[in-house]
């Protein structure tokens, strides 16, 4: 046995089709890149359904006690955006702005760890003009008379590998914008796109221009987690081209391996349809979120389902997901009361509870290490509330209680569920001691003052066998 096997987990490969162990290239860290947002308008519940699966994969990685870099970029120049700035009448840096925080306040509420690094496009345009530069002098890329410089597909024989493309079938049917750049080969793909009166450009040794879409994440990856790196991850419509193009301009300009595993998410359906603004059924998570959805529940919904498979959000998914969230707090709820409480018996953990974290812990890494099986991981996290409330309706001790609880917040380092640690309002904990007072000293009438003295506060306070509880209020 060596330690260059992460501890049993297995990832399905893109690019070979196997399933394998994953064997990172660097055991001390483990680079990650994904391809993130253009940021020009809000993103759907699609995009993150992708992005919340590689959170997934990170959180895995360092639950199991691994060091990760993960890299997601935003792509900040495009003609999408050049459009939607004309459009809006808006500086181009001022709208990416705008939806560059949109996104990361939608990131934050869906509790997506923050990416190591979140390189902008047109903040790397050295990188990516080198990149283009080793290509030229290698002899895999070509300027066209207008500037625009291409990749020549001719000149790599491994084009297509990824998405198992005939070569002499690829791009035929594909809407090829690009031909007014007067491309050698139909199939070849833009690296730079010459300057035009009226876009942004970059003064540079292979001629005034900007960089193309799949450039951008050659050379940002690569800057930041080198020449060849561990994982890839993006939904399935980033196969072809994009990430094809990915291996083709980094391979041949490098000469070394890109990416050791590629990961992709399949799609995500709405009520059976795909989502399309013709059918006016893009779910965008800044719209559910201002709707009052419970973001957890949001989160849940969107993990809930294989990344291989495809996810179909239905009018059923978020009242399914916030009773699956309700039922894991109570269940934390009742476990920190049972905590709390000052057991005379002092009984420790019991065996059952000790055999009940024990099982959950080994059937939920078993689940992640099965390439990221969160279906079977969900399926053992509610065993293990089923078990454990009977555990404490059976009056476990509160050092069982502890043990469960220590168990359940380490399953949720990977699935972020849990509520947040909450921080008591100022002058709330001295309210609460009173009550517990109040209440010992059956003074009733005291005890209902205080509950609304600290409602007031946006504490709720609950009476159980176990004493009193609280949350704060406005989480859900
Ligand atoms: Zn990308």
């Amino acid at each position: 046995m060596t330690n260059d096997t992460v501890s049993g987990l297995q990832l399905r490969d893109t690019l070979s089709g196997a399933t394998r162990p994953f064997t990172p290239l660097n055991p001390k860290e483990i680079g990650i890149y994904s391809c993130g947002p253009t940021i020009y308008g809000p993103a759907h519940i699609g995009n993150f359904r992708s992005f919340l699966f590689a959170d997934l994969l990170v959180r895995w990685l360092r639950a199991s006690g691994h060091a990760v870099r993960w890299v997601v970029n935003l792509t900040d120049i495009d003609d999408k955006i050049i459009r939607a700035a004309a459009k809006e009448g808006e500086e181009i840096r001022a709208l990416t702005d705008r939806w560059e925080a949109v996104f990361r306040s939608d990131m934050e509420a869906l509790r997506m760890t923050q990416p190591d690094v979140m390189p902008r496009a047109t903040e790397h345009i050295p990188e990516q003009i080198a990149l283009v530069e080793r290509l030229l002098e290698k002899g895999h890329a070509y300027k066209t008379e207008d500037g625009s410089i291409f990749f020549r597909i001719a000149s790599w024989p491994n084009y297509g590998t990824l998405a198992r493309l005939d070569p002499e079938a690829m791009r035929v049917g594909e809407r090829v914008e690009a031909d007014e750049y007067s491309k050698d080969d139909v199939r070849d793909f833009v690296l730079w796109k010459a300057a035009k009166p009226g876009e942004p450009s970059w003064e540079a040794s292979i001629g005034a221009g900007r960089p193309g879409w799949h450039l951008e994440c050659s050379a940002m990856s690569m800057r930041y987690l080198g020449e060849s790196f561990d994982l890839h991850t993006g939904g399935i419509d980033l196969v072809f081209p994009h990430h094809e193009d990915e291996i083709a301009q980094s391979e041949a300009a490098t000469g070394k391996r890109f990416v050791g595993t590629w990961l992709h998410c399949a799609h995500l359906h709405v009520s059976g349809d795909k989502m399309s603004k013709s059918l006016g059924n893009i779910a965008r998570v800044s719209d559910l979120l201002a709707e009052g959805v419970e973001p957890r529940a949001l989160r849940l919904a969107l993990i809930s389902a294989h990344y291989r498979t495809s996810l179909n959000y239905t009018p059923d998914s978020l009242p399914a997901a916030l009773a699956a969230i309700e039922r894991l707090d109570a269940f934390d709820a009742a476990l920190t009361a049972r905590t709390a409480r000052v057991d005379e018996a002092a009984g420790g953990v019991s065996a059952e509870g000790a055999a009940l974290a024990a099982t959950t812990r080994e059937r939920f890494a078993l689940a992640m290490n099965d390439d990221l099986a969160v279906p079977e991981a969900l399926g053992a996290l509610f065993d293990f509330v089923r078990e454990g409330n009977r555990l404490l309706d059976a009056n476990c001790s509160a050092a069982t209680a502890a043990a469960l609880q220590e168990a359940l917040k380490e399953l949720d380092q990977t699935l972020g569920i849990l509520p947040a640690a909450t921080t008591l309002p100022a002058g709330s904990e001295e309210l609460l001691a009173a009550r517990v007072a109040a209440r010992a000293a059956r003074d009733f009438a005291a005890s209902d003052r205080l509950r609304d003295e600290l409602a007031a506060l946006g504490v709720l306070v609950e009476d159980s066998r176990d004493g009193q509880r609280w949350r704060v209020g406005g989480s859900h």
